[in-house]
């Protein structure tokens, strides 16, 4: 068999999101441990990450390009959930159903670990689900934010679970880990200042901050306005609330109406200018799909890559 494995992200500017760990290095770790396994039992795997890119859709079209000149037989994409800090569990999108056929016992397997089961869900949104000529899975193997899915978290056991689910087979080969050292709250006040520059927060005055790295006054009033958007204590100090907010937010997660809300819908309702209470209710639906209106896009009030650009770039 001749697999095509995606470790996601980890091609700048296609970063993976932020939460307790941090995805990219999770996701290049259990792929490198599933690449190895599924060589060690005999099958040919073609690494289909590529080594860089220069924007993100650039990254996602190279994989599949990649799996597609390479004729794969099967495509699996790997990545970890970001959400609200509470949801967790694994789920797995597919868009064919000989792709649901191969979800099914990778998702068996993964949920033996210990985790809740999210279910096969339709894929047909997801970029490489979409662009892949073979049937493909998109696997999220937990949430990164959630210190329930952390906790339980075992590479090599995540590895296993999804080389026996796709194969029938388990390989102990060992494999060097990617270590996961990469300090995960960065405070660096420059960081800060383009991060909340693109989220369009302004400072005390309306304005833009300046970005120089220096700790000020208009810097601490956007990052309080920040925080208090996201319903985080208006300290004015990027801590790791701070940053899991803004990780969370730049990671572009499709917002859907009657969805959970938190973090992400409190900040979209910010931009759109209705009450920030972190709910996607009728009210936000209406004003989504106005910003979508005036904005070009589909007025469907479904946040998705197109509206996230308009939003944050
Ligand atoms: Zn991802």
């Amino acid at each position: 068999m001749k697999f095509g494995i995606d470790s996601g992200h980890n091609s700048p500017p296609d970063t993976g999101a932020r939460g307790i760990k941090i995805e990219d290095n999770l996701t290049l770790d259990v792929g490198n441990r599933v690449i190895t396994k599924l060589r060690a039992l005999g099958n040919e795997v073609v690494v289909c990450k590529p080594s860089s890119a220069s924007t993100v859709r650039e990254s996602l079209s190279k994989r599949c390009t990649t799996a597609n000149a390479s004729k794969v037989d099967i495509f699996v994409s790997i990545h970890f959930n970001a959400f609200n800090r509470q949801a967790n569990g694994t789920e797995i999108f597919a868009t064919s159903e000989s792709g649901r056929k191969i979800a099914k016992p990778v998702l068996d397997e993964i949920v033996k670990l210990g985790f809740f089961n999210r279910g096969v869900k339709s894929g047909s949104h997801l970029f490489v689900l979409r662009n892949t000529d073979m049937p493909a899975i998109l696997v999220e193997c937990c949430f990164i934010d959630s210190a329930k899915d952390m906790n339980l978290f075992e590479p090599e056991a995540m590895a296993n679970a999804i080389v026996k689910g796709l194969t029938g087979k388990v390989s102990s080969v060992p494999v060097n880990p990617v270590s996961d050292e990469e300090d995960n709250v960065d405070t660096t006040i420059l960081r800060l200042q383009k991060a909340l520059n693109r989220l369009k927060i302004t400072d005390k005055n309306g304005k833009a901050l300046v970005e120089d790295g220096f700790t000020g006054a208009n810097t601490k009033s956007a990052a309080e306005k920040f925080q208090t958007i996201v319903g985080i204590q208006p300290t004015g100090i990027a801590n790791a609330a701070t940053w899991n907010a803004i990780n969370l937010i730049l990671a572009k997660r499709i917002i859907r109406p009657n969805h959970a809300g938190g973090t992400v819908v409190a900040y979209l309702q910010y931009r759109v200018g209705v009450e920030n209470d972190g709910v996607y209710g009728p009210q936000t639906e209406v004003a989504i799909k106005k910003f979508q209106q005036q904005n070009g896009l589909d007025a469907d009030g479904i946040v998705g890559p197109a509206s996230w650009q308009k939003l944050i770039g």
